[in-house]
């Protein structure tokens, strides 16, 4: 019989660091296009997994020693590579036993109909606006679970004032994935509160004040994540040289947005990202490291 602690225990074996159950009861409420029930209609449970990346590729980036690994390892390896194989391989084992099991990866490159963020890893995201439900009580099609309600739901953590998930062993050094299933599993409890206390040092730290009270900026984040500031070892003299506005874009002072974030993206050409499609991060992730770091020292990790 398929029980919570063989999938706990087989996802341990094939490379997740932390795993968690979540009732399907936590998603009453979201919308039809965040719904795991609107994928798996019988669905039971969300099974969340977590995977880390190594902090020696952040203090790297902010050593400036390094900045390719981490994109390279971290977002681009961890999302299209392992967690498809992990999720596969979790799929067989569930499957073998009679059950459905629904894997769901980062789905970095979309976005919902109505979603008009972006996400700075990727060259560029598509909204799905021009998609149609097929039946007025269907969905309108890609849903995308939100992966900061399923990892509150699997007790794995929530995602603090920067929009990023923090987590309990790792903090926001962390990838995700999710597995809805009909499988009748154990489950965990939601996690409870937040690790963040709203200390504003990711959003200090942020070269591109792309943080605030608000939350993340994606397309401010986007910008300054391509190494729009001063601190990109990579800059030359010659970077937008001709621009009025050169200093209030090296600043961080300038406000972007969809148009004016994608009109910049040609000149943010510092290293490749052609071959993969993700973007170099060249902000050296300092919000996440000023987070992790102010975690430890308050004795939350
Ligand atoms: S740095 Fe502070 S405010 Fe920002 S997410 Fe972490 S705990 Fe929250
Ligand atoms: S530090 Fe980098 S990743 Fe964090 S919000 Fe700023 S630009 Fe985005």
């Amino acid at each position: 019989m398929l029980t919570a602690e063989i999938i706990k225990q087989k996802a341990l074996e094939y490379g997740a660091d932390a795993v968690g159950i979540g009732d399907i009861s936590n998603f009453y409420g979201v919308p039809q296009q965040r719904d795991p029930r609107q994928i798996l209609p019988d669905a039971t449970c969300v099974i969340g997994c977590v995977f880390r990346i190594p902090r020696e590729l952040y203090r790297v980036m902010r050593d400036q020693k390094q900045f390719y690994n981490y994109t390279m390892l971290g977002p681009k390896y961890i999302d299209e590579d392992f967690a498809e194989i992990f999720l596969l391989k979790m799929a067989g084992v569930i499957e073998d036993e009679g059950y459905d099991a629904c894997v769901q990866r980062n789905i970095v490159n979309l976005r919902i109909q109505g979603d008009h963020s972006t996400n700075p890893e990727i060259v560029d995201t598509y909204e799905l606006k021009y998609a149609e439900a097929i039946a007025p009580d269907k969905p309108v099609p890609d849903i995308i679970l939100d992966f900061g309600v399923a990892a509150r739901a699997c007790g794995l953590g929530a995602p603090g004032m920067s929009g990023h998930i923090l987590t309990p062993k790792f903090g926001p050094f962390v990838r995700f994935v999710f597995i809805v299933t009909d499988a009748p599993l154990a489950c965990d409890k939601p996690f409870e509160g937040c690790l963040c206390d709203r200390c504003g040092k990711c959003q200090g730290a942020c070269p591109g004040h792309a943080i605030s009270e608000r939350g993340e900026d994606t397309w401010q984040c986007a910008v300054y994540y391509r190494g729009a500031a001063r601190s990109n070892p990579f800059m030359t003299d010659d970077f937008l040289k001709d621009d009025p506005e050169r200093d209030a874009i090296l600043d961080g002072k300038k406000r972007f947005n969809r148009e004016t974030a994608r009109a910049l993206y040609p000149k943010l050409d510092f290293l490749p990202s052609r071959p993969t499609g993700y973007v170099p991060c060249l902000c050296g992730r300092a919000c996440d490291i000023a987070c992790f770091e102010h975690l430890k020292e308050a004795g939350r990790l």
